[in-house]
């Protein structure tokens, strides 16, 4: 791998994190080991019966582990035994995987008639219990290892056939099966080398569940005289052989039965480990899932802070902590908002604009994220210190939140209107008429035609304008005194993300809520906004009132974001692309992270820590070269 790729935990790395799953790969190894190796092992013959040294105890001269009611070797019959069993678990595990597999892939990507036929077949072997489906099958083919094999298996295809199913149906309607479908592929094409490659790890995961359950059953069968016949020996019938002797020679039951039990739980050990690791939820090293409030560390100092100001964020911190990584998403953002003051904050993607927000109201998943240091007041309070219960009281009533994708704010199946009353309840303990009514009221002042009907409708029967109206009615509703939208109008056309915005504006100008505006659309910021904070690798490279910034930028980095906005009727004009990439925060630069990319970039750039600095009244930037940039 190379160097300067992110180094990203590897699967086996996760692994060996996980103890008991070492213990158990430990476990499974060592068994494999002994029962691949058995044919080259200084072994007695397992079927060679010796009348004259039957049932010797354990620890017994040429005989570790004693002999059986017929004189043979238990060491030997255990090795050769286990190699049975694992052997016939494996290939039922493989069988049922391969079976089931297919027919949950099929049934997902064919869906109708063939969904149908194959999972109400699937369903009837389901509807029988398991062991006697076992038992009747083996009945019906006659007693053997192979028919116990075949037994085992079609009673574990419906756990693959519906696990797979369910899986592969999350996937069909995705954009790239249509892109492939589009492209001409085969339908066989399409499930081997798209859908297949998806799923296979939830192949591999129910692989890994089961496998120990089939070692099992195959013992079962065994024990019960069905499975291995004499003289050859599984795990099983060793264990079924010993059940006479249990009081006068417990050794012939008690060995293969540890066993199978050290066995089977080295088996299971590992394969939760590997379910772990290979979930992809579970990849980012979170075992957990996120807590309500973003995890804040200790021992941070408490200012005073400036009275008056609405919202004050200082030299805020907020990181990812991902394995070994840490990634600096924000690295020391300071900012302060005075009531209905309105705040645009621009950057390039992955610059820590919306993680920026999403720190003031704890929104941040925990884990893998962290604030870090700074603080946060709102109205004169600590944010990052108030109790949940407050803090709950400030989201969605002081502070309202505009998402970027209204469809994915929205929850589908609830009626849109009373997404809007929810929150009317919630905070102000409206009844629910009171609430009815003054829903409609929001839904017509956001500009939703027939207010009264679309109160019944569901977010899908909305365009994707109206429901971004809801989203701005559901924001309003508590009149609150500050509005955070993080990109609200990027999944809009221009005409809609227009109206929509000028809607936003209005409204808010009404209330007189202050505004924290996230877009990288730098038009948008100089109609909306009166102050802007230009962000770059998680950190504020320069700050100041809207038209002062745009007409003459004060970081090489601002200009350049202004270099690239198209301007209607100059058709001529050169957009400059900023040439290379932003820097990857788990590995910052030190000095300006800018450098790499600055025309104006000198070896001073590059050294130690490059300070916010006051330029002019209200102005500040981050660049020891801004005198040199010149009124644009
Ligand atoms: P943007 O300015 O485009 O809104 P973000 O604030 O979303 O950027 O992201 C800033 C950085 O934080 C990015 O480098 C991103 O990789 C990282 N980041 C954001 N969310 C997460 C997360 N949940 N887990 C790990 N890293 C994240
Ligand atoms: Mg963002």
């Amino acid at each position: 791998m190379a160097s300067t790729l992110p180094r990203r935990t590897s699967a086996w790395a996760r692994l060996s994190r996980n103890g008991l799953a070492v213990v158990g790969l430990a476990i499974v190894v060592a068994i494999l080991a002994i029962a691949i190796l058995a044919p080259l092992l200084p072994l007695a013959d397992p079927n060679v019966t010796a009348p004259a040294n039957r049932l010797l105890p354990p620890f017994s001269e040429g005989a570790w582990l004693g002999t059986d009611q017929l004189g043979r070797d238990m060491l030997s019959r255990l090795v050769w035994g286990a190699r049975v069993s694992i052997a016939v678990g494996v290939a039922a595990t493989l069988v049922a995987a391969i079976v089931g597999s297919t027919i949950g892939l099929v049934a997902a990507y064919f869906g109708k008639l063939a969904d149908n036929v194959l999972m109400r077949g699937v369903d009837m072997l389901m509807a029988f219990p398991y062991l006697l489906l076992a038992l009747a099958i083996v009945a019906a083919l006659g007693p053997g290892l192979l028919n116990a094999l075949l037994a085992i298996a079609v009673v574990n295809i419906p756990f693959f056939a519906r696990s797979v199913r369910g899986a592969t149906l999350g996937l069909v309607q995705r954009e790239f099966i249509e892109a492939a479908r589009l492209s001409g592929y085969s339908n066989a094409r399409i499930i081997l080398s798209e859908l297949f490659p998806s799923v296979l790890p939830v192949i591999v995961i129910t692989m890994s569940t089961t496998v120990g359950w089939m070692i099992l059953e195959t013992a079962g069968l065994s024990f019960l005289g069905l499975g291995a016949q004499p003289p050859q020996a599984d795990l099983g019938s060793m264990l079924g052989d010993g059940r006479n002797l249990v009081i006068t020679a417990p050794h012939v039951s008690i060995v293969p039965g540890v066993l199978i039990l050290v066995l089977v739980i080295g088996i299971n050990l590992l394969g939760d480990g590997l379910r772990d690791v290979l979930d992809p939820r579970l990849k980012s090293g979170a075992l957990s899932r996120p807590v309500a409030r973003t995890a804040v560390a200790e021992g941070r100092t408490s200012g005073t802070g400036d009275r008056g100001a609405l919202l004050e964020v200082r030299n805020l911190r907020t990181e990812f902590h991902i394995g070994q990584r840490v990634l600096k998403a924000v690295g020391g953002v300071d900012f302060v908002l005075q009531p209905g003051e309105s705040l645009g904050i621009v950057g390039e993607s992955g610059s820590g604009k919306s993680v920026t927000a999403l720190s003031i109201l704890g929104l941040v998943p925990t884990p893998p994220g962290i604030v870090a240091g700074g603080e946060i007041r709102f109205a004169g309070r600590d944010l990052l210190r108030l109790p949940m219960h407050d803090l709950q009281d400030i989201r969605g009533n002081r502070i309202a939140y505009i998402f970027q994708d209204p469809l994915t704010t929205l929850n589908p199946l609830m009626r849109v209107g009373h997404q809007v009353t929810e929150t009317l309840v919630r905070h102000q303990g409206l009844g629910g008429s009171a609430a009815r009514r003054q829903a409609e009221e929001l839904l017509d002042a956001v500009g939703i035609p027939q207010p009264r009907t679309k109160f019944d409708a569901f977010p899908h029967e909305l365009s994707g304008g109206q429901r971004q109206r809801v989203v701005i009615a559901m924001s309003l509703a508590n009149r609150p005194d500050l509005i955070i939208a993080d990109e609200p109008t990027t999944a809009l056309d221009v005409t809609t993300q227009a109206r929509v915005l000028a809607l936003l504006n209005d409204l808010r100008r009404q209330s007189g809520a202050a505004l924290v505006f996230i877009t990288h659309d730098l038009g948008v910021v100089s109609e909306l906004c009166e102050r802007v904070l230009v962000m770059y690798a998680g950190k504020v490279v320069e700050s100041g009132p809207v038209g002062e910034v745009f007409a003459a930028p004060r970081h090489p980095y601002t200009r350049a974001l202004l270099a690239c906005v198209p301007v209607l009727g100059e058709p001529e004009r050169a957009l400059d692309a900023i040439p290379g990439l932003p820097p990857p925060v788990d590995d910052l630069p030190e000095g300006c992270a800018f450098a790499p990319r600055c025309p104006l970039a000198m070896a001073e750039c590059r050294r130690g820590e490059i300070l916010l600095a006051r330029t002019g009244e209200g102005r500040r930037s981050r660049c020891i070269r801004w005198m040199e940039l010149g009124d644009a």
